[in-house]
């Protein structure tokens, strides 16, 4: 039976982080979020006929966004049960619900369990009220406190994470250490470490031409990820993907179906799908989706379908990302020998580098290519 990951994609937050190139739009009126699942609702009629799904299983639901613990739980519950009529949903699935402090109390983390949730991801960032403020999140540090405190009381979740954000402007290392100390106090199941990384477009960008002394730069990174990993390794925690720790067992299945380039639906504006091959894009604007689902028009504006050489370097980077590293023995059963053998001479120099090693069989990054992968990735792309 075919297997398949679903997204649907939230785009509504209280405010617009100042970091923030996500598509997301400051939610103002409850009735933007029942209307926008009423065209995801259309989207998904549109798309399971268009990718032929009748016959999917699915083994994981993430709600992304934006907020997407802004969703009132009777929303939540129709558009799920409106998935099980569509689908079958495998007996192990992952549902998770993306959260931010603020917009989760002990009532509501309640009544997604009773629907099924299962797993919740929450935006922390920071600990600290000056980062928070600085990154223009919506909420303080009391708050995030109160939710992690509330989740932890209902005991409902056994299965969550938060992210935590590194390489802010005035970041010292007493400060990381300061974010260690609450994580280590939480010690959720699973979390995800990230640097600050500013696009052209966003706010911050300005304020970064302007004051970039400030910040603490590549090799303070590089340094207090080595000092990091050291510390969680005593607490069990495992890196099992560039900028994700977990306990043994709670690594993210949905997120694994991309890193191992398996297939996954993407709902909602701005998603992206990998069905049979094709790499698909949603349109990138609300209004500009929201037409073409009005319209009955497929949301897809863009379509890859990758040759056998592309389709070989998309799979080496993303295993690449992942402790499980790149099997050469999977490759060269999906792939010409040839196109293998071009692209391990690459791995070997990479090797001779030490910037990543091979064992039993498996292409692994060290600690040292994990700090240049984007280098790497370019490379391996070329
Ligand atoms: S909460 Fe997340 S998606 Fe929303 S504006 Fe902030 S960074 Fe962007």
């Amino acid at each position: 039976m075919r297997e398949i990951a679903l997204y649907i994609h939230v785009p509504f937050c209280i405010q617009k982080c100042r970091y923030c190139d996500f598509v997301s739009y400051p939610y103002l009126q409850p009735e933007s979020i029942s209307d926008y699942f009423k065209v995801l609702t259309q989207e998904l009629q549109i798309r399971t006929e268009n990718d032929k799904l009748q016959n999917v299983v699915l083994k994981s639901i993430y709600f992304g966004g934006g907020t997407p613990s802004l969703v009132s739980p009777e929303i939540l519950n129709d558009f799920l049960l409106l998935l099980r009529q569509n689908f079958r949903f495998s007996e192990s699935i992952e549902i998770t619900v993306e959260a931010n402090p603020g917009t989760l109390n002990s009532e509501k983390i309640r009544e997604f369990a009773h629907l099924g949730v299962n797993r919740l991801s929450i935006g922390i960032q920071s600990f600290q009220n000056r980062f928070l403020s600085f990154l223009g999140r919506a909420y303080r540090e009391k708050e995030v406190h109160n939710l992690l405190t509330e989740l932890i009381d209902t005991g409902l979740f056994l299965n969550w994470s938060f992210d935590l954000m590194y390489g802010l402007p005035f970041q010292t290392f007493s400060d990381w250490k300061k974010e260690m100390e609450h994580l280590l106090m939480y010690q959720p199941p699973h979390f995800s470490l990230y640097n600050l990384t500013l696009s052209h477009q966003v706010p911050l960008r300005i304020f970064l031409k302007k004051h970039f002394a400030l910040f603490p730069g590549q090799d303070w990174e590089a340094s207090i990820y080595r000092w990091t990993q050291q510390i969680l390794r005593k607490y069990g925690y495992r890196r099992y993907e560039i900028s994700n720790f977990a306990k043994p067992g709670y690594e993210c299945l949905h997120n694994l179906t991309y890193w191992r380039n398996q297939e996954y639906l993407g709902l909602g504006v701005s998603s992206s799908s990998y069905l049979g091959g094709i790499r698909m894009r949603n349109a990138s604007t609300l209004s500009h989706y929201q037409k073409r689902i009005k319209n009955c028009q497929s949301p897809v504006v863009t379509k890859d379908i990758l040759n056998l050489k592309q389709k070989l370097a998309e799979e080496m980077i993303l295993a690449l990302r992942t402790s499980e590293g790149v099997e050469t023995e999977k490759l060269f059963k999906t792939y010409p020998e040839s196109l293998v053998q071009e692209k391990l001479i690459q791995l070997e120099d990479f090797a001779q580098s030490h910037f990543i090693h091979e064992r039993e069989g498996r292409w692994i990054l060290t600690s040292r290519g994990t700090l240049i992968a984007n280098q790497l990735f370019l490379e391996i792309l070329d």
